[in-house]
C-alpha cells in the first residue's frame, strides 16, 4: 500500500497514464519515421503546446535541421521552450508566438520538407492551402486528429470545426496536388505526400 498521499495519487492514476503515454510515444514515433522517411531537414508545426511534438520531430532531424512551431498562446509557448531548453534543442526548434493565419502568410515562398497541422480545426481547409505552398514536391503534409474523436463520421455532428477537419480531410484524399491517406491511430493522422 502507498504510505504518502503522492505516491497514492500516482498509482490511483497509473495505469491511465500509461496508456496515455504509450499513445503520445506512438504518435510521436510516427512522426519520427515519416520525417526520416523523406529525409527531413526543415518543419513547420502549427500548434506547440507543451513542445512535445516539435521535440520528438527535431530529434528526428539532423543536426542542422530546424523546426519552426506556431503557437497562438504566449503561456504555451513560454512553457515549450522552457522543455525544449531541457531537452538541449533551442537551437533547432523555434517557436513563434501568433495566430497561425497571420503568420502564414509571411513565410510565404520559404520550403519546408513538411508540415503538421496540430491547432484548431476551423481553418484547416485553409492549413491545408498554404502547406501545399509551403511544402517541396515529395514533401509530407501531416494532418493530426483526423477522426476529431470520431465527430467526422458521426452524421449526428455537424459543427464548424468538425466540418474543417471533413474538408481537411476530403483535400488530403482527393485532391490532385497530393497522394495522401488517413492512419487510423487512436484519433487520426492524415497524411499526404505533395507531388
Ligand atoms: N502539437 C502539439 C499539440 C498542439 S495542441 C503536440 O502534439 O504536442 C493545439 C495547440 O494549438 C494549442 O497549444 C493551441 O493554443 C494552439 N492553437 C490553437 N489555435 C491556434 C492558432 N490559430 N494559431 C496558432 N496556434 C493555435
Ligand atoms: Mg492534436
Amino acid at each position: 500500500m502507498p504510505d504518502n498521499a503522492g505516491e497514492y495519487i500516482t498509482r490511483l492514476f497509473s495505469a491511465e497514464d500509461n496508456l496515455l503515454a504509450s499513445l503520445r510515444a506512438d504518435e510521436g514515433r510516427l512522426l519520427q519515421v515519416l520525417l526520416t522517411a523523406i529525409g527531413a531537414r526543415r518543419v513547420l508545426e502549427v500548434g506547440t503546446l507543451g513542445g512535445y511534438s516539435a521535440i520528438c520531430m527535431a530529434r528526428a532531424l539532423p543536426t542542422n535541421g530546424s523546426v519552426l512551431s506556431l503557437e497562438i498562446e504566449e503561456k504555451h509557448a513560454a512553457f515549450a521552450r522552457r522543455y525544449i531548453e531541457r531537452a538541449n534543442l533551442s537551437d533547432r526548434i523555434e517557436v513563434r508566438v501568433g495566430r497561425a493565419l497571420e503568420i502564414l502568410p509571411a513565410l510565404d515562398g520559404q520550403r519546408f520538407d513538411a508540415v503538421f497541422i496540430d491547432a484548431d480545426k476551423e481553418p484547416m481547409p485553409t492549413y491545408f492551402e498554404w502547406a501545399v505552398r509551403l511544402v517541396r514536391p515529395g514533401g509530407l503534409i501531416i494532418g493530426d486528429n483526423a477522426l476529431f474523436h470520431g465527430r467526422v463520421y458521426d452524421s449526428s455532428v455537424d459543427d464548424a470545426r468538425t466540418q474543417g477537419v471533413r474538408e481537411f480531410n476530403r483535400r488530403m484524399a482527393t485532391d490532385p496536388r497530393v497522394l495522401g491517406i488517413v492512419v487510423p491511430t487512436h484519433d487520426g493522422v492524415a497524411v499526404a505526400i505533395v507531388r
